[in-house]
């Protein structure tokens, strides 16, 4: 089987393929929060998300969103203690994620980019998240329920309407 390692015209930033945003808003949240980029061989790039094994859902939905964010590439698994590594090796990964860098995420500075500044909301309240979207509803912003505990706002045109009625979050 040819691997594609995400070659041909595989990069949004590259290549100007649409990008799934709502897919990319929750792997941001990932990569921030659990994952890391190393550089492999041939300037390819592995990103990784760690997740917990007592979140097993989280293992599915990481896989998910790592597949629709860069779909040329398989997205692996590998079991480790007490957490499974989730996987994709792309040539394009640290396009899509310019917060890497050398060292370790707490001791460089991370800023968004301009294209990247997303919304997300997380609560376990059902209730809560349900106000949170009537709020949204209420403003005309446009948003979706990524999953049952989290919902985001990611279209550009739904991002500047918020910005514009709660200030640049950044
Ligand atoms: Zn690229």
């Amino acid at each position: 089987m040819r691997c594609l390692h995400g070659r041909g015209r595989a990069c949004p930033r590259c290549h100007g393929r649409p990008l799934d945003d709502v897919a990319y808003a929750h792997l941001l949240g990932l990569y921030l929060g659990d994952g890391h980029i190393v550089r492999c061989r041939n300037d390819v790039f592995q990103l990784s998300l760690f997740c917990g094994d007592a979140y097993p859902g989280l293992i599915e939905e990481a896989a998910a969103v790592m597949a629709g964010v860069m779909p040329a590439s398989s997205v692996s698994r590998r079991r480790r203690r007490g957490c499974t590594e989730v996987k994709s090796y792309s040539t394009h990964w640290p396009c899509l994620f310019p917060q890497h860098g050398p060292g370790m995420k707490h001791t460089r500075e991370i800023k968004l980019a301009d294209w990247q500044p997303r919304y997300m909301f997380k609560n376990e309240s059902a209730d809560i998240l349900a106000l949170c979207g009537q709020g949204l509803d209420l403003l005309g912003v446009a948003w979706r329920y990524n999953n049952r505990n989290e919902l985001s706002v990611a279209r550009r045109e739904a991002v500047e309407l918020l910005d514009a009625h709660v200030g640049a979050k950044y």
